[in-house]
């Protein structure tokens, strides 16, 4: 079993890592919020262990070049998709798990959980779990609360569907019209910080949008991001099942 850090601890150990992100004001601890996965302890400091999570899809202009660069790396990642876009979309979606990525929760419709009351918290996790269930024939145990927003009901809504929370410790700042060589650098700085903190590294990416159902964004810059990391051979590709507490490895 590999060694899991989880919010609390990495809050305790590294505020300055969190410090900017949508969460970083909650005093939060791993007993009032449940435990989140953000990435296991480096154990091949040579070779940096990266998790590469993809938010908000699938999406009929991004996800089919991101699963034929990701298939040409011979990299599975996961996708913390959105239910109502699987429904939407949902060839597209059978296609992520044909290819053997990882699928996650990601709610129904991408409300910030924080702003919602309880029932709509659970509606929102079940019906985007029923959903991937139904029409993709998985049955998803990660989930990412959109917009990394939580609270402590949110987290247990989500345990009770033995579902763990995935947070990240690396981000792209893809939502933001930066250009890829601006968000390498965010990738890289957050790699950079965990590398020196002995911890791999979960990358938040995304290939979809919330406002797909309007014009689906592009996300060229986040494919551009995900090629260079790609293309860093000595780099160790993996999921964040890997850091479960009960993983068989
Ligand atoms: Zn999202």
């Amino acid at each position: 079993m590999k060694k899991l850090l989880v919010t609390g601890a990495a809050l305790a150990a590294g505020g300055a890592l969190l410090a900017g992100y949508v969460y970083g004001s909650m005093a939060s601890t791993s007993e009032l919020f449940g435990a989140s996965v953000i990435a296991g302890a480096e154990e091949t400091p040579e070779t940096p262990t990266l998790a590469l999570t993809y938010d908000d899809g699938p999406s009929v202009r991004n996800t089919p070049a991101l699963l034929d660069l990701l298939a040409e790396h011979q990299v599975h990642a996961t996708f913390f998709l959105v239910g109502d876009h699987v429904r939407r979309h949902t060839a597209l979606a059978r296609r992520v798990v044909a290819a053997g990525h990882v699928i996650g929760n990601h709610t129904m419709t991408h409300p910030n959980l924080a702003r919602c009351l309880p029932g709509r918290v659970r509606r929102e996790l079940e019906q985007c779990q029923k959903t991937i269930e139904d029409l993709l024939g998985v049955s998803p145990v990660l989930f990412r609360p959109p917009y990394g927003a939580r609270r402590p009901d949110v987290t247990r809504a989500a345990c009770r569907m033995g579902l763990t929370p995935v947070l990240w410790n690396a981000a792209a700042q893809d939502w933001l019209d930066i250009g890829a060589d601006a968000m390498l650098a965010n990738v890289d700085q957050g790699l950079q910080i965990n590398r020196e903190a002995g911890r791999a590294s979960t990358v938040l990416l995304h290939d979809g949008s919330q406002l797909d159902k309007e014009a689906p964004l592009s996300r060229a810059d986040t494919l551009v991001v995900t090629k260079r990391l790609l293309q860093r051979a000595h780099y160790r590709f993996i999921t964040p099942l890997e850091w479960l507490p009960n993983a068989q490895n």
